[in-house]
């Protein structure tokens, strides 16, 4: 791919950071992440704000055909996310505009796409996802919510967990077992979209251990969902969930997050003088400083080479396991890095003596929750190893 931006695409990604700049002004206090959208009233109510602002824009539909309501490219959906990720801004909703509405374009009928497509660009919906069950992680497809059909709706009943955000979200899409005699596990699976609202939806929290409320367990008793919102066709939701994944793993806004972050450190490193002398001539932090940097040119680099494959439709599945597994152990060595820097200050939050309020070792505490979520690390590497480097498959 050509990385050079024309004049247009420069002038529109200078406008998306100018324009996040200024959201970045209004953020609540201690505000950071994904926590920071769903755990307090506060933040969420930033996040929607974000949302409408964003909206009025056209920015969360960049790159959807014309006749949806679409405007600009692919890759302008991806400077987008580079400001968003820069300043820690929220309001483009990951479940909904960054992972389900470009699998409904690819996947979906017109039908569905007329009808749950223009929430989503309006910033009025917002979603969560449904998939992980107490015994389906890594193994997905074996799941056992079941959806039976009676009439013209499915009846659903189990048990989702891990549901980053259930107790805020308008609607999610979730992977039922429609089928149970099947041959392979990965039959007979259906994606189907639902209101939160339905009655038998309950929603309870699973706290952080500081109580921070992100993740929830989901029950679903005799949910009755209507037949026309399953998306593709029943029994085939496992085609639809492996195109949702691999849009869900490309994730530029955090690796901008991490530019963020480190320009933080090196700011640090400059100003701050141990016995007379900047941090930033200590040999030690200057060469483990320079490695960073080199990784997170490679994690960039790699992300735009898959927005560049998404965007002519040449995605391949492991490209985006190698992003994610590359960026999310960045993420880690990135605060390791700085709070090996920082010493014990940088442990301490909302304090005097605490640089950056703490947060390195926020961001480092949350640096893991990358390499489970979205498919753990493990599994990532099993992906590259068959469908990448046409290794055995291990069953
Ligand atoms: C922060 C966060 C947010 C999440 N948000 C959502 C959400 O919004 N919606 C949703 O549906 N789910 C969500 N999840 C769930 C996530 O997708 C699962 O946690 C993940 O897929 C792993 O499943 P598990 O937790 O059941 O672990 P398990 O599958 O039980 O795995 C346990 C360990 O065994 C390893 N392992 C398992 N199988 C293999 C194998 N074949 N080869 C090698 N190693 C293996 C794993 O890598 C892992 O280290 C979220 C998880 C986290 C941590």
């Amino acid at each position: 791919m050509n990385f050079k931006l024309t004049d247009e695409q420069a002038k529109l990604r200078q406008e998306f950071f100018d324009v996040c700049q200024e959201l970045a002004k209004n953020k609540p206090k201690g505000f950071t992440g994904l926590e920071g959208r769903y755990d307090t009233e506060e933040g969420w109510q930033y996040h929607l704000d974000c949302a409408r602002k964003m909206a009025q824009r056209g920015w969360l539909c960049l790159g959807w055909p014309k006749e949806y309501g679409g405007q600009g490219t692919r890759m302008d959906k991806v400077f987008l996310a580079e400001a968003t990720g820069y300043y820690d801004v929220p309001g483009v909703d990951v479940f909904g505009v960054d992972m389900l509405a470009p699998t409904l374009l690819e996947t979906a009928s017109d039908e569905i796409k007329r009808e749950f497509l223009p929430s989503i660009r309006s910033g009025e919906r917002q979603w969560c996802e449904l998939w992980s069950e107490p015994n389906a992680g890594s193994d997905l497809a074996g799941l056992t919510t079941t959806a039976v059909r009676k009439g013209d709706e499915y009846v659903i009943n189990g048990q989702k967990t891990w549901s980053t955000g259930a107790h805020r979200g308008h609607w999610a899409f979730a992977l039922v077992r429609t089928q149970t005699n099947v041959d392979r596990k990965q039959k007979g699976l259906t994606f189907i979209l639902f209101d939160m609202k339905t009655p038998g939806v309950t929603v309870k929290p699973l706290y952080y251990m500081n109580r921070g409320h992100l993740y929830n367990e989901v029950f679903l008793d005799d949910v009755h969902v209507p037949v026309k919102n399953v998306v593709g066709k029943e029994g085939d939701g496992w085609q639809v969930t492996q195109a949702l994944a691999s849009f869900e793993r490309s994730n530029l806004n955090s690796i901008m997050a991490m530019h963020k972050q480190f320009e933080m450190l090196i700011g640090y490193c400059n100003e701050t003088k141990v016995e007379g002398q900047p941090l930033a001539k200590n040999p030690i932090i200057r060469n483990r400083l320079a490695q960073i940097a080199c990784d997170l040119m490679a994690a960039r680099t790699l992300a735009y080479r898959i927005a560049d494959a998404q965007s002519k439709h040449q995605m391949l599945a492991f490209d985006a396991s190698a992003v994610k597994i590359f960026a999310g152990e960045l993420w880690s060595r990135l605060n390791m890095t700085a709070l090996d820097i920082l010493g014990v200050y940088g442990q301490v939050e909302l304090s005097k003596w605490s640089p950056f309020e703490g947060f390195f070792q926020t961001w480092y505490q949350q640096s893991f929750v990358w390499n489970i979520s979205m498919g753990t690390n493990e599994i990532q590497r099993n992906i590259i190893a068959w469908a990448g480097l046409g290794l055995p498959r291990m069953k």
